[in-house]
């Protein structure tokens, strides 16, 4: 099974010039925990998630921009989804943007997809 076989084609993005209101909102709006941060061509340039969110009320942070993760770990749609899973698993984290070849994110794979999967054989 494929990274492409679960993965969710649509999703939402910021970016980072956004602010952390905004990124907030949409969170809430659409009932997602991780937010790919794309450039205006659609480059992957990090991840923000409601952790990062907290952490900002936290630490009155008040600029998205600080508080974005730039060092995202990421698939490929072609990637077999035990790679997604042990990725996840090895940096403790429940989402992974999917990148096509040239950096552009196409997709988001998360633990819940994987969990629907194995749903499924239930
Ligand atoms: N590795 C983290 C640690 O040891 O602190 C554990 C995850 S922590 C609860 C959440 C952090 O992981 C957030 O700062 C978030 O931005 C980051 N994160 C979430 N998805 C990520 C991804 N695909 N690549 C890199 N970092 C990610």
């Amino acid at each position: 099974i494929l990274v492409s076989d679960i993965m969710y084609q649509s999703f939402y993005s910021v970016s980072r010039n956004e602010t952390i209101e905004n990124a907030s909102t949409l969170m809430v709006k659409k009932k997602v925990n991780h937010l790919p941060v794309v450039s205006e061509d659609g480059k992957l340039e990090g991840i923000v998630t409601s952790w990062d969110i907290t952490k900002a009320v936290a630490c009155k942070i008040t600029e998205l921009d600080e508080i974005i993760t730039r060092n995202v770990k990421y698939v490929f749609s072609g990637d077999k989804i035990e790679t997604a899973s042990s990725i996840m698993e090895d940096y403790s984290i429940s989402a992974l943007p999917v990148i096509d070849f040239e950096n552009r994110v196409i997709g988001m794979v998360t633990s819940e997809s994987i969990s629907a999967l194995i749903g499924k054989f239930g």
